[in-house]
């Protein structure tokens, strides 16, 4: 966590002085100044996702205006509206292929938790059961100021992180790529081969 610099009897403002402060400060403010997001549509929380990006709500305050349709050049994807079974190992895909530092943000209750289909044969109870979320917005659908508290939610986050413990600078701690389900009777992680063997087996299937 970056810390504010203390020197004793200086006053408050000057303690925040931009030349006081941590190289910790200077390096997440300028990230949180520029993110890149990614639009993720998949419902009706996408109406409210595109309100917010449009004049009214303005995200350009954020320097965050343009919306990437690449997720090479992303860094934080909101994933709004429902997320179906068919759509999980697409989104997982596109979550891999962004690089790091990446942050995710859950827009409405049907991305938080499957909402009101979450007992649906085809919706899946909440996107981070695949991948990591980092702030999730509850709602069906969340207001556009209920987006943006999100977005300054990830902000918070992002300025609490430290250029010391950050993983994506350290050699022994590379991110490992998230598998991918794979569409089935139900969705399945490919590398939990004892699930997939016990998938076979109740299918019927000679093992040996
Ligand atoms: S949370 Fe509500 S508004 Fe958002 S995608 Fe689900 S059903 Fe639609």
């Amino acid at each position: 966590m970056s810390e504010k610099p203390e020197i004793p009897g200086l006053p408050d403002d000057l303690q925040r002085n931009v030349f006081l402060t941590t190289l910790d400060a200077i390096y997440n403010w300028g990230r949180v100044k520029s993110m890149w997001p990614m639009a993720f549509g998949l419902a009706c929380c996408a109406i409210e996702f595109m309100a917010m990006m449009a004049s009214r709500f303005d995200l350009s305050r954020f320097g965050m205006e343009i919306i990437r349709a690449s997720p090479r050049q992303a860094d934080l994807m909101f994933v709004s509206g429902t997320v179906t079974k068919k759509m999980v190992p697409n989104i997982v895909r596109l979550y891999n292929q962004m690089a790091e530092p990446k942050y995710v943000l859950a827009v409405g209750a049907c991305a938080t938790s499957g909402g009101p289909f979450k007992e649906g044969y085809n919706v899946v109870s909440g996107i981070d059961k695949f991948i990591p979320v980092d702030v999730y917005v509850p709602g069906c659908p969340p207001t556009p100021e209920a987006i943006l508290y999100g977005v300054m939610r990830i902000h918070d986050a992002v300025m609490k992180q430290s250029v010391k413990s950050v993983p994506w600078y350290r050699r022994d701690q590379r991110n490992e790529a998230v598998p991918v389900p794979v569409l089935g009777p139900d969705l399945y992680n490919p590398k939990d081969r004892e699930a997939l063997k016990r998938m076979l087996r109740e299918a019927g299937a000679d093992l040996g």
